[in-house]
């Protein structure tokens, strides 16, 4: 036995077994890209602003720019009457500075001129062009958006780490950055294994009664993508040395950030895929999780390359993707939060462990007429059902603690991971 071997921890916990993964696994390197491209991707460095914004004070609402000195006193019964001196579109500048006793009428966005504090909304006005009448003292000193209210020049605009969605593009362009270093995407090679599997372009052999489709293909491949990862399809590979060992090797030549593999960590007869690992000289880390759906999953080092074992159930490897891989793709992209925050939700029915193992149930949340999240779970929980995941729309996670205690009942609380945003959404506008 080899060093490496003897290092190879075992029922770990699931805490525990993300925490080894994550000790493995660090950012990848950057890339520019334009903006147009990384919508979903993660700042590797913290952008500067070179200008201040707003570049210049400007007024918030269409009206007149004048002195609030020479509106203080403004009413309906004794209007300010001021000469309009000239226009500002949103796009102009004053010819001169606001000349005291008169009035510059100016558009939302444009520059407030110099000598001018206020910005009188037309309403208030008779909307003169030559001279106008301002019926109300409201506005005096207000209405003016100051210069480098959102950001001034120097300021960090968005800092790295940061995941760009909307908003962040949209800073983004406000300060120049056309383009941006952002972590690269991890590519994540998915290998199955199984001498039962066919892609499901042979499907008359499932139709015969021989062969299964290799699910796992397509549930770990999408998953790779929803996580921001790059899926690298390594196929499927019969149950021999010679053929895992093969796929694997593509892996390298494919430059995968990361491997996954599923089905073949068991310990059947024909469970490989751990051998064909120390064979290539993979440091192994950990085998086993004290969880279910999950239990034989691994991980280790293929060379510098991250390898996660998941087992072959279509369940168990969703879950344990979850669980395991995708905090990992998280932090390959650079993202610095990497786990999903557990929601507290109700159970609508009662729920009971037969073993110490925590558990991750296939469960339906909704939200409830008390205005908060309930749950029930899908139906049978064997980890073969994928339908069961596909009725699903969270996993509900009973603790190992929980064990020899008796059911949990409905009416009390646990905790739920929602799959995505849309877990809860409601039909009625619910604010
Ligand atoms: P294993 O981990 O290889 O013992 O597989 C456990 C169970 O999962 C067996 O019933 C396999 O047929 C099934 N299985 C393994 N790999 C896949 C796959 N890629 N797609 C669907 N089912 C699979
Ligand atoms: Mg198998």
């Amino acid at each position: 036995m080899t060093h490496a071997e003897n290092a190879v921890r075992t029922s770990l916990n699931v805490r525990e077994a993300a925490a080894a993964i994550l000790a493995d696994v660090v950012p990848l390197a950057s890339e520019r890209l334009t903006l147009a491209d990384a919508l979903g991707r993660v700042l590797a460095r913290d952008v500067v602003s070179p200008v201040s914004l707003p570049p210049w004070d400007n007024a918030s609402m269409d009206g007149y720019a004048v002195r609030a000195a020479d509106v203080a006193r403004a009413s309906g019964r004794e209007p300010a009457v001021l000469p309009v001196s000239e226009t500002i579109a949103a796009g102009g500048a004053a010819s001169r500075a606001l000349a005291p006793g008169t009035a510059i009428r100016i558009m939302t966005g444009a520059p407030v001129p110099e000598g001018a504090d206020s910005v009188i909304r037309v309403e208030d006005t008779d909307r003169g062009s030559d001279v106008v009448a301002i019926r109300d003292a409201r506005d005096a000193g207000r209405n003016v958006r100051p210069r480098g209210e959102d950001l001034r020049a120097g300021d960090v605009a968005v800092e790295k780490g940061t995941v760009l969605g909307p908003a962040q593009l949209g800073v983004l362009a406000s300060v120049g950055a056309g383009s941006v270093e952002c972590h690269r995407r991890p590519r994540v090679g998915v290998l199955a294994t199984g001498d039962e599997l066919v892609d499901v372009d042979r499907f008359d052999e499932v139709t015969a009664g021989r062969r299964i489709v290799s699910s796992n293909s397509y549930t770990l491949r999408a998953s790779v993508v929803v996580a921001g990862g790059v899926p690298v399809d390594l196929g499927v590979a019969a149950d021999d040395r010679a053929a895992i060992r093969d796929r694997l090797a593509h892996a390298r030549e494919a430059a995968c950030d990361l491997v996954l593999t599923s089905g073949g960590v068991s310990v059947g007869e024909f469970d490989f895929t751990r051998e064909v690992l120390r064979e290539l000289g993979a440091t192994r880390r950990f085998w086993r999780v004290r969880v279910r759906p999950g239990g034989p999953s691994g991980f280790g080092l293929l060379g510098d390359t991250p390898w996660i074992g998941l087992p072959g159930n279509p369940v168990s490897s969703m879950v344990t993707f979850e669980l395991f891989a995708r905090p990992a793709i998280r932090r390959q992209r650079g993202e610095r939060l990497l786990f999903p925050r557990p929601l507290t939700v109700i159970l609508d029915e009662e729920v009971t462990i037969s073993v110490p193992l925590t558990h991750f149930l296939r469960a339906v949340l909704a939200t409830g007429d008390d205005g908060v999240p309930h749950a029930r779970l899908t139906g049978p929980q064997g980890s073969g059902l994928l339908t069961s995941m596909a009725r699903a729309n969270a996993l509900l996670v009973v603790p190992l603690e929980h064990h020899g205690r008796g059911p949990v009942r409905a009416g009390e609380t646990l905790h739920a991971l929602p799959f995505g945003e849309d877990a809860l959404l409601t039909r009625d506008f619910a604010l």
